[in-house]
């Protein structure tokens, strides 16, 4: 593939901050799991402020790779993830727009027999928890799903319902949605302390103090930085997942493709660019903000995809872009109750595969918030898990 030029970074808005009034919930992060909780809350009563440094979308929500997939998930996330597509697949009328979502379908491709022995291993894994949508099939459908394919590879697991979506479009979608639905948004203001006075939580940003009894905190890349506010320490590391697009081609592919050995997502657009990723990181700079692409980690990726791909290799890399991601040691995100504070939540640290996600965790909080009981097993994800693990020293 040909690199033409790389483009990273974005730019930021100040919206004059709205008049604060009593509220019964304070979210800090106004990212995909902000705004998705903050819906969920609204719809069960509960009057939601969200608090943002800069706008909804503006980090991973906003410029991630759009993959909807329940393909290769973690145990723990399963139940959550397949709950997730069915919203997916009604999103229209759960947000009032389609987010660019489109049931393509996912696949994983193996390259050698080892690795389709490997696939055959995960699905029966699936069907012992009692999940079916992980489906394994041969190189015949294989080259049936993906005529393009190498022909090194011998087979796949398919996940049909999957897809992929619009990021930034699903984030606006849902900032639109939460504030028609009554959800009050502070954008601008990065949170600089947290104080619990009384029942309450007084949440400062510059001058300004918000309070609220109840606290979620939805920082994503940030959140180890809020639980600390808490007095509660998460061992996230931020990383910077590396994106990159070509120019238009013609159409040649309809799913969105992985590989049984990692290092690659990819799909084609509707407009017919293809859009790459795969977990190749580039630099992070949590503190001011941005994350560059590493070009080794980019030819390492083009490589990936040409040797899947080989008819790809002059294809133009138009743009290339890194997002900032929370990543936790066990690859799973935190999500529950604060082990340290009252009346506090956490839900962040998605490493790589909170997009999919967003429409159910801020279910589930919103009923363990409002219910008392999440309807979905949360507990595999709880920060006490950290515990002695010398992230609380
Ligand atoms: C390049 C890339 C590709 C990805 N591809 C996929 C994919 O294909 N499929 C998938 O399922 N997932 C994917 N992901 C992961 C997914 O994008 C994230 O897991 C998800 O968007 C996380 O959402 P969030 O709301 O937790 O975090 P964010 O979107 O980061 O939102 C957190 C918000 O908190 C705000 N904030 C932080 N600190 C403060 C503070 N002190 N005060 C006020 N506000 C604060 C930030 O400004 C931000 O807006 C990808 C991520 C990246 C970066």
């Amino acid at each position: 593939m040909r690199f033409r030029r790389g483009v990273s970074g974005g730019h930021t808005v100040k919206c004059r901050p709205m008049k604060s009034e009593p509220k019964d919930v304070i979210i800090v992060g106004g990212g995909l799991h902000g705004s998705s909780t903050a819906l969920h809350l609204t719809r069960k009563g509960m009057r939601v402020q969200v608090i943002e440094k800069r706008f909804p979308g503006r980090f991973a929500s906003g410029v991630n790779a759009g993959g909807v997939r329940r393909l290769g998930r973690h145990p723990a996330e399963i139940p959550l993830s397949v709950a997730a597509m069915e919203i997916w697949h009604e999103i229209q009328s759960f947000i009032g727009h389609d987010c660019g979502f489109h049931k393509v379908g996912q696949v994983k491709m193996a390259e050698n027999e080892a690795e389709m022995k490997q696939l055959e291993e995960r699905v029966a894994q699936v069907r012992a928890l009692g999940f079916k949508h992980e489906e394994l099939v041969g190189g015949n459908e294989l080259r049936e799903l993906v005529p393009a394919a190498a022909d090194h590879c011998v087979g796949a697991i398919v996940c049909r319902d999957d897809g992929a979506a619009n990021p930034m479009l699903t984030s606006r979608a849902y900032w639109r949605r939460a504030l028609a639905e009554g959800v009050a948004y502070h954008l601008g203001d990065p949170v600089s302390g947290i104080e619990r006075v009384g029942d309450m939580w007084q949440v400062r940003s510059g001058d300004r103090t918000f309070e609220a009894p109840i606290l979620i905190n939805c920082a994503g890349a940030w959140g180890d930085q809020i639980a600390g506010h808490l007095g509660e320490e998460a061992p996230l590391t931020p990383k910077a997942l590396t994106m990159m697009v070509t120019e238009r081609i013609p159409q040649f592919i309809d799913p969105v493709c992985g590989l049984a050995s990692g290092g690659l997502s990819f799909k084609q657009s509707a407009e017919g660019t293809l859009v790459i990723g795969g977990g190749h990181l580039g630099f992070p700079d949590r503190d001011a903000e941005t994350a560059e692409p590493d070009p080794l980690a980019l030819a390492a990726s083009a490589r990936v995809v040409t040797r899947v791909f080989p008819q790809l290799k002059s294809v133009p890399v138009a743009r290339t872009w890194c997002g900032l991601e929370g990543f936790m040691p066990d690859e799973i995100p935190v999500i529950g109750p604060s082990s340290t504070a009252p009346d506090a939540y956490h839900s962040f640290g998605f490493c790589g595969h909170g997009f999919q996600l967003s429409p159910i965790v801020g279910k589930c909080l919103a009923e363990l918030i409002v219910d008392g009981k999440s309807s979905l097993p949360i507990e595999p994800f709880s920060i006490t898990r950290f515990a002695g693990t010398g992230a609380d020293a």
